[in-house]
This record gives structure tokens, C-alpha cells and sequence, in this order.
């Protein structure tokens, strides 16, 4: 193996040798004639080498002689094919591009996830950027392929998320991959899998920006998450999936009707057209004097608002607000949702009128909406204003009207005894609840534009606020 290795280098070079005295010599002196060998030995190592199948005898795939690669490589980018490494073919080795390779297991379309909903998360950010311009380029890249496909993507901010986004340089972290330095390699990506499936890395000595100069961030995160999504490289220039890197203002769509037919090949087109899509304008105004709420709850270290068809995602230690449709999360799920809570289980349960549906990884489960019966309420309650489940105890407390019953998650039973008056155990929740969310032992409650923290052991209220404090108004 070692030694075909290293006689398959001798004969590239020889054959580069030779090229060369045909056709640069002339023009380029001894030392770039070694530099530009390396080059393309480096370029068809990285990008064209087929990967060995299992199945197969590897080494007759790898087997390949440089010139034949040579001539993929040329018939990729619509390059004179000669199998030689001319002035033209130099230049587009030259030029930024993507580090994932133009053939082998990545030559294909892949099967894709096997689910609509997918997570991301971005670990890190480069300091080229501010945060905030990082995470509105990547959501923005995600609405790229949204747009055109029923996929909907869902950031989280912990955990393991199907696409995890990460800046790096050279080695970095497990990633089988390397990153070369300014220029060359700017990012890369896996396909749809566990592990590194999915997984989006860029590197990070290069420099990221929101506009034309260096290389514009959402771009080429709009490229990768391509490949994160099963695309392999186009070679039509036109397409986003083209290998190398090129400035389109931000104000075009960035797919060609290649990258379009490519992942609807996949996933097939996108459920309601961009037309069609409610507009935003008439959402409520999060930061006005009248805000009120009809349900909240924690989902992680999230804490997300509820009112009429919108949701808010917040995300306390962050400031970052993210307004979503609930019907683009849920869309079986009604508008006005009522309560909700997050279970020990990290399932939320959300309740209207006398339904209840149960939302697990961001799906809701079948055989939902159940009748509030199911859960040990009596006939006579028709609906539920608020609910909180108190992490410390595993007791979930349902707020009505102005009293309340408590549930007891382990047994999942009804606790006897309730309902009880609110502002019995809970001196100084005298009126109605909106709404209530627990969040580092401490219980929120909602009334109309009024928000009370609530300490749980000392039972007592220790201030008042006003309802929306966690927006950053
Ligand atoms: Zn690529
Ligand atoms: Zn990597």
C-alpha cells in the first residue's frame, strides 16, 4: 500500500514535470513549478478521492491516477478536460471554497433526515462578528432551505442538537476533519447522521463578516447547511452547491432552480407557499404597557410566552427574543392555548378548553388532544388557566378560577384534598392566573400586565413586575 502510495506521487509528479515543460516553464520559474505540484497533489487529494466502499476492494477504486482525477475535476467545473494541470484549472484550485470533496460518498444525493423538524445549535461564535449578526446569518441561512421545503429548524442553546454549528482552526475538537489556514478551506459539513452527521464547522482564520468584504457568513452557512441536509456539490455555477465560493448581494435569493429541485428531491416542496404565509406585522407588541399572556413555560433554560397564534422564545441568560408562530412549531395545535407546563419528564403539556396535547422532542404524541378527565380532573372543570409543574417537589399545581388542585407527577394522580384557594397557600396571588412558570426555584405568576415572584418555601411574594421584564423593554 505504502509503496504504490508512494509510486503513484513519483509518477504525478512526473507527469506534472511533464506538463509542465509543455506548457508553464516558460513562464513560471522552478520553484512554483514544486509549489503548484503540491497544489493540485493537495486539491484532487482533499476533493476527489473516491472514498473506499466497504463492500469493495478499496484499493482498486484508489487506484486512480492523478491524471484521471485531473480530468474529474476539469469536468466538474466545465474546464477543458486534459488531464493537465493548465494555467485555468490552476486558478480555480486556487480560488476559497467548501471542504467538502466533489466526489466519493458525497457525489450523490443522500436519503436525508428522516424527520421534518431539525435542531441546531451554534457551541461557539467567531469574534469577527457580534453575536447577534452570527445568529441572525445562521437563521437566515436555515429560512434559505425552509422556504422552499416543509423542514422547520429549531435552535437550542444545550444539548445535542442534529446540525451543531461550531467555529474552529486546524485540528479542531474530534472533527476527523482539518482546517487549513486563511483562505483555501473555509467551512464544511456533514451529512444527515448521528455523531458529526449534520454537524457544520467553520474555520474560524478566516474572516466572517455580514457583508462583501472577507466572506459573508450567511452565505456560506446557507451552503453547508445544504450538505447538512443531504445535497452533495453542484457543478452548475449558478448553484449555491458549487464548491467554490462567490458574493450574491443579500438581496437575492441565493438557490438556483438546481439547489430548489435538489432538495425537494429530498424533501419534497414546502407546504405553504411564501406568499401565502401569515405576515407578522399584526403580532402583538411585546413591550407595551398592556402586555398580558394567556400561557408560559420553561423548556430547558428557555422560557417561552404564549399569546393568541404567536409564542416567544427567551432565553434568560442570552437577551436574545425569537417570535415564531405556533402553528410553525405545532401546526395540530389551536391558537389561544390556555396553560402549559413542562413536566419532570421534559415533556409540555398544553391545554385548551378541555383538551390536552403532550409534546415530546418538539413532536407532539400520538393520540393527542385527551380530555383534562384523563388527569383526574372532575366533570365540572372546563378548563385550566395556568399550570406549573415545581421541579424541587415533582407536584404540578393547575390553576382555575381562583382556586387550585395539585398533581402529582410520580403517581400521576390527583392529589386529594383540592381544589384549595389559591391565596391560601400562595399568600398574596389573590387574583386570577394567567399564567405561571417556574425558573431557578422561584414561581412566576401573570395577571394582565402584572407579574409576581413568588418564593415557594418562604411562601411569599418578593416583588412585583410588570408582565413582560423578560423581553428587555
Ligand atoms: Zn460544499
Ligand atoms: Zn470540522
Amino acid at each position: 500500500m505504502i509503496n504504490s502510495e508512494v509510486r503513484m506521487k513519483e509518477l504525478s509528479l512526473l507527469l506534472l514535470m511533464c506538463a509542465a515543460v509543455s506548457n508553464t516553464l516558460a513562464i513560471y520559474p522552478e520553484k512554483d513549478n514544486k509549489e503548484e505540484a503540491q497544489l493540485v497533489q493537495d486539491y484532487l487529494n482533499k476533493y476527489y478521492v473516491v472514498e473506499p466502499d466497504p463492500n469493495q476492494l478499496g484499493w482498486k477504486i484508489n487506484a486512480e491516477s492523478t491524471a484521471e482525477k485531473l480530468k474529474k475535476m476539469q469536468q466538474f467545473f466545465g474546464l477543458k478536460v486534459t488531464g493537465k494541470p493548465d494555467t485555468e484549472t490552476l486558478e480555480i484550485m486556487k480560488k476559497p471554497r467548501c471542504g467538502v470533496p466533489d466526489v466519493g460518498l458525497y457525489g450523490f444525493t443522500l436519503p436525508g433526515w428522516k424527520k421534518t423538524k431539525l435542531t441546531y445549535r451554534i457551541v461557539n461564535h467567531t469574534p469577527d462578528m457580534s453575536k447577534e449578526d452570527v445568529d441572525k446569518a445562521i437563521q437566515k441561512a436555515f429560512k434559505v432551505w425552509s422556504t422552499v421545503t416543509p423542514l422547520i429548524f429549531i435552535r437550542i442553546h444545550e444539548g445535542i442538537a442534529d446540525i451543531m454549528i461550531a467555529f474552529g482552526t486546524k485540528a479542531h475538537g474530534h472533527c476527523p476533519r482539518y482546517f487549513d489556514g486563511p483562505l483555501g478551506v473555509l467551512a464544511h459539513a456533514f451529512p444527515p447522521g448521528n455523531g458529526f452527521g449534520g454537524d457544520v464547522h467553520f474555520d474560524e482564520d478566516e474572516d466572517w463578516t455580514t457583508g462583501s468584504a472577507g466572506f459573508n457568513l450567511f452565505l456560506v452557512a446557507a451552503h453547508e447547511f445544504g450538505h447538512a441536509l443531504g445535497l452533495s456539490h453542484s457543478n452548475d455555477q449558478r448553484a449555491l452547491m458549487f464548491p467554490n465560493y462567490a458574493y450574491i448581494s443579500p438581496s437575492e435569493f441565493p438557490l438556483s432552480s438546481d439547489d430548489i429541485s435538489g432538495i425537494q428531491s429530498i424533501y419534497g416542496s414546502s407546504p405553504n407557499a411564501p406568499d401565502k404565509r401569515p405576515t407578522t406585522p399584526t403580532s402583538p407588541k411585546t413591550c407595551g404597557p398592556q402586555m398580558s399572556f394567556d400561557a408560559i413555560t420553561t423548556l430547558r433554560r428557555e422560557v417561552i410566552f404564549l399569546k393568541g397564534r404567536h409564542l416567544w422564545r427567551v432565553y434568560p441568560d442570552n437577551s436574545a427574543v425569537e417570535r415564531e408562530l405556533i402553528s410553525t412549531f405545532w401546526p395540530t395545535l389551536p391558537r389561544g392555548i390556555e396553560a402549559v407546563y413542562e413536566n419532570t419528564k421534559d415533556q409540555i403539556l398544553f391545554f385548551k378548553g378541555n383538551k390536552f396535547w403532550v409534546i415530546s422532542s418538539y413532536q407532539v404524541l400520538l393520540g393527542y388532544p385527551k380530555n383534562i378527565n384523563t388527569l383526574g380532573f372532575p366533570k365540572g372543570v372546563r378548563k385550566i388557566d395556568a399550570a406549573v409543574c415545581n421541579k424541587n417537589t415533582g407536584k404540578t399545581d393547575f390553576f382555575t378560577g381562583d382556586k387550585y388542585w395539585r398533581f402529582d407527577e410520580n403517581s400521576q394522580s390527583m392529589e386529594k384534598g383540592y381544589p384549595r384557594q389559591t391565596v391560601d397557600d400562595f399568600p398574596g396571588i389573590s387574583q386570577k392566573v394567567d399564567a405561571v412558570f417556574q425558573q431557578r426555584g422561584l414561581f412566576y405568576f401573570f395577571h394582565g400586565s402584572k407579574q409576581w415572584e413568588f418564593d415557594p418555601t418562604a411562601k411569599k411574594v418578593i416583588r412585583e413586575i410588570k408582565s413582560n421584564s423578560w423581553f428587555n423593554c
